[in-house]
């Protein structure tokens, strides 16, 4: 058998978003069908059993899906995709609006919202039925990429994105540009230091706190 017929099925790269414990989460993932149109349209959302996000969407039975684009910062996909949300704050390093609780990458092709009616285990991978919940088309004009082309195009740019991203501790140029938009000052109200890194204060997650006394980001007062 040739698994790589597969990659001829013409799905493509999505983003997926998640609410977890203590902020946010989520992965990519490339099995995402329509399973129904109309007036009630369903999707189905293969996802890994071992991701932290699989995890994640059995307990809030919602997600979010925004549809990576041919132009994708090839850096994203590294980050959503070669590391686990068990370990890192995968969104601060992404360019993301939060609507209603859920993140969306922006510059996306398009986005869903997605609420889980049905899920079958299988031993890899679980498939979640979902009702499309909210359909958008995004900001991005550029084709939706198709996953054999990343398999073919994309995936060695992607390696190297990630490899970069490792080395120097920070996202990649685009995405710590459209990261750094907004940015407001934080000052500690306790020790007075004032936060200055490079991905907005809004954005750190809620477990982020004063790295000189250690009092919790919800304390902080904007300057
Ligand atoms: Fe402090």
């Amino acid at each position: 058998m040739d698994t790589s017929a597969l990659f001829k099925l013409s799905y493509g790269l999505y983003v997926v978003g998640v609410k977890t414990e203590t902020g946010l989460g989520g992965c990519i993932v490339d099995a995402v069908g329509q399973v129904a149109a109309g007036d009630s349209p369903l999707a189905s959302l293969a996802c890994m059993k071992k991701n932290y996000t699989n995890e994640c969407i059995k307990k809030t039975s919602e997600c979010t899906l925004s549809v990576l684009s041919t132009d994708v910062d090839p850096f994203v996909i590294g980050n959503f995709g070669f590391q686990s949300g068990r370990d890192v704050e995968k969104w601060v390093n992404a360019p993301h609006t939060i609507k209603d609780g859920l993140p969306f990458l922006n510059n996306a092709c398009a986005y869903l919202r997605l609420r889980v009616v049905n899920a079958l285990e299988f031993p890899t991978h679980t498939l979640f039925i979902c009702e499309v919940a909210d359909a958008e088309n995004g900001e991005n004009p550029a084709k939706p990429l198709i996953y054999g082309d990343y398999q073919a195009t994309m995936k060695a740019a992607v390696g190297e994105a990630f490899q970069k991203f490792k080395e120097a501790g920070k996202p990649s140029q685009d995405c710590a540009a459209a990261n750094a938009v907004g940015g407001a000052k934080w000052r500690c109200p306790l020790c007075g230091y004032v936060y200055d890194g490079d991905i907005p204060f809004e954005r750190l997650p809620d477990t982020w706190k004063c790295p000189l006394c250690g009092v919790g980001k919800e304390s902080f007062k904007s300057v």
